[in-house]
């Protein structure tokens, strides 16, 4: 039988029945230190079997407009590549129109049945929720599990889903960590001292990815 015809047969037998898998979503413009800090902490505390890291195609929610899917799926490849159990995955990059947490999660429930689904975000995500896309479904669907962050963190966020969650809501044990792209964009934009500014904010080869393509240089 061949490998795709056995992984059919796996999923039509439910194989995915108890197994843990995690949905790390981001814009990952870059990745950052932060990022890599909370995938290890969720595949820890999670015992996660699977983490899928999921650049976003279309961010609906964000104003400005992202750098090219391919240097974000590129570093974001390089930023998490050797950790076990993480795959970057880049269905919403080939997905036509925006990106929907919703849609993503129902796909790879659909690729993993019995499994359970984990979403990971931070509390700034967290805090926005009511305004995703069928954020009820998400809800439904996966356990959420919120990084603080130091704006907002998870008590400043406002909402308590708790009645209209299926599922527990979780938080991720992890330390404060200030670090954001924004800044890191911001910081290279501004030239301060070329890379070094930011070399303690992204993994080393995200940084010579960002110094090789010129990226978040003004104009
Ligand atoms: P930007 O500054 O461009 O908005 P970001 O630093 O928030 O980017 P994203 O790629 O948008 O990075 O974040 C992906 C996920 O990681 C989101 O759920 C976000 O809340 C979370 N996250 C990012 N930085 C941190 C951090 N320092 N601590 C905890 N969670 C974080």
């Amino acid at each position: 039988m061949s490998a795709a015809a056995a992984a059919t047969v796996e999923q039509r037998t439910g194989e995915d029945r108890g197994k843990r898998i995690g949905v790390f979503g981001g814009s990952f413009d870059p990745p950052h230190r932060a990022h890599v800090a909370l995938a290890l902490a969720a595949l820890d505390q999670l015992q996660l079997s699977r983490l899928y890291i999921v650049p976003t195609g279309q961010a609906w929610h964000k104003a400005r407009d992202l750098s090219a899917p391919e240097h974000r799926l590129a570093m974001t490849r390089l930023a998490f590549s050797g950790l076990a159990g993480v795959e970057v995955d880049d269905r919403e990059l080939r997905r036509v129109g925006p990106s929907f947490t919703i849609d993503t999660l129902e796909a790879l429930q659909a690729d993993h049945p019995g499994a359970q689904l984990y979403l990971i975000i931070g509390a700034d995500q967290f805090a926005a929720l009511q305004s995703w896309h069928r954020w009820e479904d998400v809800l439904e669907i996966a356990i959420i599990c919120i990084a603080n962050r130091a704006h907002p963190t998870r008590a400043e966020a406002g909402f308590d889903p708790t009645s209209r969650a299926r599922h527990a809501v979780l938080t991720l044990q992890l330390p404060l960590m200030g670090v954001s792209a924004t800044d890191i964009r911001q910081k290279i934009g501004a030239g301060q001292a070329g890379l070094q500014a930011v070399a303690h904010l992204v993994p080393e080869p995200v940084a010579r990815y960002i110094e090789r393509h010129r990226l978040y240089l003004p104009g």
